[in-house]
C-alpha cells in the first residue's frame, strides 16, 4: 500500500475501488496503522483508529459498503453522516485547502453566489449542533403540543413563511451540543420549503428522531449544500466575533446587516450540493406555508411529468451543460471525467450533463450545481435503472454499481 496521509496534497489520488466488508454504525472500528487518537464524528460517535498511518483506501476498505454505509468517490457516509470529516480532522486538508483531498473529489464545488444570487435570497442564520442527516431543520417548541397550541409551531411556521421570499439559510455550529471542531463554523447552506410539522413525522431515522426530541417541530429542506471546508466565522471569514449567532439558537437570526456581511464574505466560497441529503423524490414544496401531519405534500403525476420535462430540457440545452463541462475540465486538468465511472476524454461531445434531482421539490432555476457530467453509458444506466423515469439512480449508486465488477486490486 503506497498511498498514505503523509503525502503532499497533490499525491492524494481519488480512490476508485473498494472492497465490501461488514460494519455497523456504532461499531468500534480499529485500523491497523493509525496513531491511536479517537476521531469524533459530528453526531458524537467515536471511532478509534489505532496504530500507524492508514490510507483513505484502507479506511474505505475497512468501512466497506454495507447496510447504512455508503461509499462514493471521496466520501464515506454512515446513515447519512459524512465520515469524510474523520479524514479532514486528522491528516486531511485544512479549511483553505479546497482544491485537493478526497472529500472534495466527488463533485465540483460551485460558488455560493451561484446558488444564492444576492443577500435578498438569504433569510438568515440558524445555530446547529452538526451537519444535516436528513433534509429537515428542527426548532424548539414554546407552546404546548398537547393543548394544540398554535405557538407550538411558531418558529417553524415563521421560517416557512419567510422562505417564500428568502428561501436560503446558513447553519453555523453553536449551542450546547455542538462539538468543539464545529463551533463558530459555517456548516451548510440550506433551502427551506413551505412544509413544516412535527419532527417525529418528518424524520425517518428512529435514532435521530430520539436525539431531536427537544426540537419537536421542523421544516422540510429541499436542498442542502456543504460549505466547503466549514469556514470559521472569525479565522476564515474575518468576522470580529460570533455575534451573528445571537438569538440564532431557537429561531432564525435575520438581522439585515449580518446577512449582508455573511453574503459578502461567502459569495465566492465553494459550496457543494449534498446528494446524500435530498428530500424524497415525490416530495413537493407547497410553495406556501403548509402544516403537515404524518404525510408530506407529494407530487402529482402531472407535476412529475412536467418537472421531468424541465429537467431534461436543462440537460440538453442552454449554457448550463456547457458551464458544467467547463467546471469538470477545470478540476480535471483540462480533461473531462465521468463523475460515476471516471471515464476520461478530451472530447466534450462524449459526455452528457445529467440533472441530479429532476423531480425534486419546487419551482426553481436549475443551476450548474444541479448537473453532473456523465459518460453516455453511465447516463443511460442512471435513467434505465431508476425506479421510474422521474427517479434516476443517484450518481453515487451508479458509481458503486458500475465499479463493483471492476473493483480489483
Ligand atoms: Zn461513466
Ligand atoms: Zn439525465
Amino acid at each position: 500500500m503506497s498511498d498514505s496521509f503523509e503525502g503532499a496534497a497533490s499525491d492524494r489520488r481519488p480512490v476508485q475501488n473498494y472492497v465490501e466488508m461488514g460494519f455497523s454504525p456504532g461499531d468500534r472500528v480499529e485500523f491497523e496503522g493509525f496513531p491511536g487518537e479517537d476521531i469524533r464524528v459530528a453526531d458524537g460517535r467515536t471511532f478509534d483508529w489505532l496504530g500507524r498511518k492508514v490510507s483513505l483506501l484502507e479506511i474505505r476498505r475497512q468501512l466497506g459498503a454495507r447496510q447504512g454505509v455508503e461509499l462514493f468517490r471521496g466520501r464515506i457516509t454512515v446513515e447519512g453522516q459524512d465520515l469524510s470529516l474523520a479524514y479532514d480532522d486528522t491528516y486531511g486538508p485544512k479549511a483553505n485547502d479546497h482544491a485537493s483531498g478526497p472529500a472534495q473529489a466527488a463533485r465540483a464545488a460551485i460558488r455560493f453566489a451561484d446558488v444564492v444570487p444576492s443577500p435578498a435570497a438569504l433569510m438568515g442564520v440558524k445555530a446547529v449542533w452538526g451537519k444535516s442527516n436528513e433534509p429537515v431543520m428542527c426548532f424548539g417548541s414554546r407552546g404546548d403540543a398537547k393543548a394544540k397550541d398554535r405557538g407550538h409551531f411558531q418558529q417553524a411556521r415563521l421560517t416557512a413563511e419567510k422562505a417564500i421570499e428568502r428561501p436560503f439559510l446558513l447553519t453555523i455550529g453553536g449551542g450546547e451540543q455542538v462539538t468543539a471542531d464545529f463551533r463558530g463554523r459555517v456548516l451548510e447552506l440550506v433551502r427551506v420549503s413551505g412544509a413544516y410539522g412535527e419532527t417525529s413525522a418528518l424524520v425517518h431515522d428512529p435514532i435521530l428522531r430520539e436525539r431531536l426530541a427537544q426540537w419537536p417541530v421542523a421544516v422540510m429542506l429541499t436542498e442542502v449544500y456543504r460549505v466547503v471546508g466549514d469556514p470559521h466565522l472569525i479565522e476564515d471569514l474575518g468576522f470580529p466575533d460570533r455575534r451573528v449567532l445571537e438569538n440564532a439558537y431557537d429561531s432564525v437570526r435575520s438581522n439585515d446587516e449580518d446577512i449582508a456581511a455573511l453574503w459578502a464574505a461567502l459569495k465566492d466560497w465553494p459550496v457543494e450540493l449534498r446528494l446524500d441529503v435530498l428530500p424524497p423524490t415525490d416530495f413537493r414544496d407547497p410553495g406556501k406555508p403548509q402544516l403537515c401531519g404524518s404525510l408530506y405534500p407529494k407530487l402529482t403525476a402531472t407535476e412529475g411529468k412536467r418537472r421531468y420535462r424541465l429537467a431534461r430540457e436543462a440537460e440538453r440545452h442552454g449554457a448550463l451543460p456547457k458551464e458544467a463541462k467547463r467546471l469538470n475540465r477545470e478540476r480535471n486538468g483540462g480533461l473531462l471525467v465521468c463523475e460515476a465511472c471516471d471515464f476520461t476524454d478530451e472530447d466534450g461531445k462524449l459526455f452528457d450533463a445529467h440533472h441530479l434531482f429532476p423531480v425534486a421539490a419546487g419551482e426553481r432555476e436549475t443551476h450548474v450545481g444541479h448537473l453532473a457530467i456523465l459518460c453516455p453509458t453511465c447516463h443511460r444506466w442512471a435513467h434505465a435503472k431508476g425506479a421510474s423515469i422521474y427517479e434516476p439512480v443517484p450518481v453515487e449508486r451508479v458509481r458503486a454499481a458500475r465499479s463493483t465488477g471492476a473493483a480489483a486490486e
